[in-house]
C-alpha cells in the first residue's frame, strides 16, 4: 500500500484551548521542482503541495494560527478575539484536502488573527508573504503587490525591533527579504539599499548563499533602473 501523503494531528486551540484535529504532510514526500527569488516553492506534479497546510483553524472558535504564534495572549487581545473572530465564526473545519482557495482563506484568518493578537513583525510578513504567493499561483497581480508590499513593510518593522531575534530568520535573511521584496513591488531604492546592506556582510561572514543571491538581484535591479531611466529619456 501506498503511503499517504497526509495524516491527521491534534491541536490544542491557543484560544479556546479545546482539541482539533488537522492534517499534515509527510514533508519527505513533498517534492519542491523550483522556487523563485523570494523563496515562493513551486511543487512537481506529484506532490503534495505543502504551503496549504501551515495554517491551523480551530473549528471551534475560529482562531487561526500556525507553529510560529506564541501562547502568549497580551492584555485584552483574547477579548477582542472573542467578539471580532469568534462570535461571528460559522463552524467548519478545514481539516480535509485543501484546495488553493481554502488554503487562501486559511492564510487570511490568521493574519487577521495574528494581527488582533499583535504577534511578532516576522511572524505576520511570513504570512502576507504566502499570501501574495498563492496570488502569483492564481495569477492575481494586484493582489499579490498588495501583499507583498505587506510582507515587506512588517520585515521592516521586524527588522528595525529585532524580533526575529529567537525565532529561525537570520538578520541576513529578514535583509535579504526586505530588497527583494521592495525590488518586486518596485521600490528600487529600497531594494538597492538592502541588497548593499547583505553584499557588504560578506566582508564579516555573511552566508554565502544569500550574498550570492543578492548579488544577482542587485545586478537585476540595476537593469531594471537603466531600463527606467532610458524609457524617460525615450519621451
Ligand atoms: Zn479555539
Amino acid at each position: 500500500m501506498e503511503l499517504s501523503p497526509f495524516y491527521d494531528k491534534k491541536v490544542e486551540c491557543l484560544c479556546c484551548s479545546k482539541a482539533f484535529p488537522t492534517t499534515k504532510i509527510r514533508s519527505k514526500l513533498v517534492k519542491v521542482e523550483s522556487t523563485d527569488t523570494d523563496f515562493c516553492p513551486t511543487y512537481s506534479e506529484s506532490s503534495v503541495p505543502a504551503l496549504y497546510y501551515n495554517v491551523f483553524v480551530c473549528e471551534h472558535c475560529g482562531f487561526s494560527f500556525t507553529e510560529d504564534f506564541s501562547r502568549y495572549f497580551a492584555p485584552g487581545t483574547k477579548e477582542q478575539i472573542l467578539e471580532q473572530i469568534s462570535a461571528k465564526w460559522v463552524k467548519r473545519s478545514y481539516h480535509h484536502e485543501r484546495s488553493l482557495s481554502q488554503a487562501l482563506d486559511t492564510y487570511k484568518l490568521a493574519l487577521v488573527c495574528g494581527t488582533i493578537k499583535k504577534e511578532k513583525f516576522v511572524t505576520l510578513a511570513g504570512i502576507a508573504l504566502r499570501i501574495a504567493w498563492i496570488y502569483r499561483k492564481l495569477q492575481n497581480e494586484s493582489q499579490e503587490q498588495r501583499f507583498l508590499k505587506m510582507a515587506r513593510d512588517q520585515y521592516i518593522e521586524s527588522y528595525s525591533t529585532e524580533d526575529y531575534a529567537s525565532t529561525q530568520m537570520s538578520d541576513t535573511r529578514v535583509i535579504y527579504m526586505i530588497a527583494e521584496l521592495s525590488r518586486r513591488i518596485g521600490d528600487l531604492d529600497m531594494a538597492t539599499r538592502y541588497y548593499s546592506k547583505i553584499i557588504e556582510s560578506q566582508r564579516i561572514g555573511g552566508e554565502a548563499k544569500l550574498v550570492e543571491m543578492a548579488k544577482e538581484q542587485w545586478q537585476l535591479v540595476r537593469e531594471e533602473r537603466e531600463k527606467a531611466r532610458a524609457s524617460a529619456e525615450a519621451v
